[in-house]
């Protein structure tokens, strides 16, 4: 069920002379975990570009969230899609937009690994879009790493109004820090979210540092296919596409200065370049 990338390392040290010295440094052992929050089946891909390219199109998107493991505690990253979808059929939105499904629960898939969600120090949502948010209440007693702006969005009227799943979907988080900006969560730069608004008001991205796998980006909803990352498209449905534009312009000279691999989180390729056990695979 799970993704496991560890890593502690030597770094070279300055000393007041102009001697490099290198001395062994440890490094806090920073664990990636990522599991499956479900599968999102788009059946109309156009709605992913600000015009006609992707008519006539489907794709099966992954929806993954990670659990990213800190000597100083744990931080949830994203939630899936809702539980009330697991033992269920596939289901499709009035829309007929997305059809959508999830095989196991938060608490099994926490169970996995030795967690329960007492373990979770910190949750933090890329955004709050139903397959992001799936079983962040049952994260209540974590502290909730919201974007000032997002948290604005999510528990205005007109939000509670014409939103209601989506408020819902988090109504319990009541330890909440919001955030103005990029956040370095363990105070050491290995953990580190950063905020890219534009697809919702407060949407953000999170920097893991991984000595044996090296730096790596998740991208949230900045983008969502590999050809919108290539040619900047934006999704029909994002709040403010001129705000999306300027984040994918920060996250690339952010992912160039960090040399970051960059993992697009609906992509299933990417999903599936994260070692997992072979179960997990079926
Ligand atoms: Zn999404």
């Amino acid at each position: 069920m799970v993704a496991l990338i560890a890593f502690s390392c030597k770094e070279a040290k300055k000393e007041n002379t102009d001697t490099v010295v290198a001395e062994e440094v440890q490094k806090p052992e920073v664990k990636l975990y990522t599991f499956s929050g479900g599968t999102v089946g788009v059946n109309n891909l156009e709605l992913f570009s600000q015009d006609t390219t992707y008519q006539g199109q489907t794709k099966e998107f992954s929806d993954p969230f990670y659990v990213i493991s800190h000597p100083k505690g744990n931080l949830m990253w994203d939630a899936g899609l809702p539980e009330m979808l697991v033992g269920q059929e596939p289901y499709t939105d009035p829309s007929g937009a997305f059809t959508v499904s999830r095989r196991d629960s938060v608490l099994n898939q926490l169970k996995s690994v030795g967690m329960t969600p007492d373990d979770i120090l910190y949750l933090a949502l890329s955004h709050t879009h139903f397959d992001h948010s799936g079983h962040a209440n049952t994260m209540k007693n974590s502290t909730w790493l919201v974007q000032q702006t997002e948290y604005d969005f999510i528990t205005s009227d007109e939000a509670r109004t014409n939103n209601a799943d989506l408020y819902n979907a988090i109504k319990d988080l009541n330890k909440v820090t919001k955030l103005k900006g990029d956040h370095d969560v363990f105070g050491d730069g290995t953990v580190v979210i950063k905020s890219m608004p534009g697809h919702t008001p407060g949407h953000q991205v999170l920097y893991v540092e991984l000595a044996e796998h090296g730096p790596l980006l998740l991208t949230g909803d900045l983008y969502h296919l590999f050809e919108n990352r290539e040619y900047k498209r934006v999704p029909s449905f994002n709040h403010d596409a001129a705000q999306t534009l300027a984040s994918m312009d920060a996250f690339e000279a952010f992912a160039r200065e960090k040399n970051a691999k960059v993992y697009l989180q609906h992509q299933k390729e990417d999903f599936n370049r994260m070692p997992k056990a072979p179960e997990y695979l079926k």
